[in-house]
């Protein structure tokens, strides 16, 4: 396996001092972990280096086509000071099937968890202290082929940098509304949906700015071929608690496979709930809560962990949930999710991973 050379700032800068105002994703930390990619000789040069912007040739081909992937987790100071992480394997074996989509190249897996651990333990005074907050890590990687033909890349950057944020809930636990879009779609069939990739998000853009300007906080995308059935929201999955099922869709590819998803259903059916994955369509949403019978929404994912639905509009039709509140089940995973990744509950083996002491 390769050395990670690691090189130390010699400036380290100024930490944020109030840690309810560090929102997410605008600060930086003092180092980055960065490998290079080379056609014939691989992954290679492994290092951690002292933060700073990076120098690419304006033809590199990221820039023009989107050849890229990224992941998202979040490192989380617990009780005793210590640093977690949570089911950070996933997230490098969800990077590879990305990869696998985008035609770029595989990454070691144990590498770049090496890479990550070191690197979070170097900048953990960087990891905040108040309660919700926490260390987000994005690992992503671009195609940086300075040439504009439209074939793969020849050469890649890997790369994690961090990010103190604040809490998600900085006002508490809370419902969300979301707007279900009727219109614009965010994956097709065959299409890059399950691939965590930058274009995924910028064709989401437009949808979520129409929800933003009627009221709405997220979209919740329908299927792209028939948009009938239900995929998922912005950057979260979903779920509805219809009579005793907890339903969610299942993956067929144009859904992305989260991790925080995964890890609701495998709670929920040693809590011995009913899951099932499967299709469910906007129609069957809207005759269930006329019904009565949909009890609760929810989406999940790294950022929010769990996001209670408090309303849903589709088209013409407004649908209240849960009267606005949080439903039992959405309560319950939240608690349970929140209370691994801090290290308050001790959860299934191998979920919540300590960098350091
Ligand atoms: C990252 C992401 C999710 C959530 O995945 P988690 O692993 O649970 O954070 C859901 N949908 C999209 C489009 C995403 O990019």
């Amino acid at each position: 396996m390769s050395e990670i050379k690691i090189v130390r700032t010699t400036a380290p800068k100024e930490k944020p001092q109030d840690e309810t105002k560090l929102g997410f994703g605008a600060i930086t930390t003092d180092h980055m972990f960065v490998m290079d990619y080379t056609e014939g000789k691989g992954w290679h040069d492994p290092r951690i280096v002292p933060y700073a912007p990076i120098a690419l040739d304006p033809f590199a081909k990221c820039l023009h086509y989107g050849q890229e992937v990224f992941e998202g987790l979040k490192g989380y100071r617990g009780d005793n000071g210590q640093i977690l992480l949570f089911r950070p394997d996933e997230n490098f074996k969800r990077i590879n099937r990305s990869d696998e989509r985008m035609c770029i190249p595989r990454l070691d897996e144990s590498l770049c968890l090496e890479g990550l651990k070191k690197l979070v333990e170097l900048d953990k005074e960087w990891v905040p202290h108040a309660p919700g907050t926490s260390l987000y890590i994005r690992p992503f990687v671009i195609a940086t082929e300075p040439k504009l033909g439209t074939d793969s890349s020849k050469n890649y950057l890997f790369m994690i940098v961090l990010s103190p944020s604040g809490a998600y809930y900085p006002q508490g636990f809370n419902p969300v509304k979301i707007y279900v879009e009727t219109k614009y779609v965010r994956a097709v069939r065959g299409g890059m949906g399950e691939a965590k990739t930058g274009g995924n998000y910028a064709c989401s853009l437009k949808g979520q700015e129409i929800a933003h300007e009627q009221g709405y906080s997220q979209v919740l995308w329908l299927d792209g071929v028939e948009q009938k059935y239900i995929e998922e929201v912005g950057a979260m999955n979903v779920f509805f608690v219809i009579d005793d099922e907890v339903v969610t869709p299942m993956l067929t590819g144009s859904i992305l496979p989260g991790i925080t998803r995964k890890s609701c259903i495998e709670l929920l059916k040693s809590w011995g709930y009913q899951v099932s994955e499967r299709r469910i369509s906007v129609d069957e949403l809207l005759a269930a809560g006329k019904e009565g019978r949909l009890k609760e929404a929810f989406g999940s994912g790294t950022a929010a962990v769990i996001s209670p639905i408090g309303e849903l509009k589709i088209d013409e039709h407004v649908l209240p949930l849960s009267g606005g509140k949080i439903g039992p089940i959405s309560q319950k995973l939240y608690d349970q999710l929140t209370g691994i990744q801090w290290g308050r509950i001790p959860g299934p083996a191998g979920w919540s991973v300590k960098v350091c002491d």
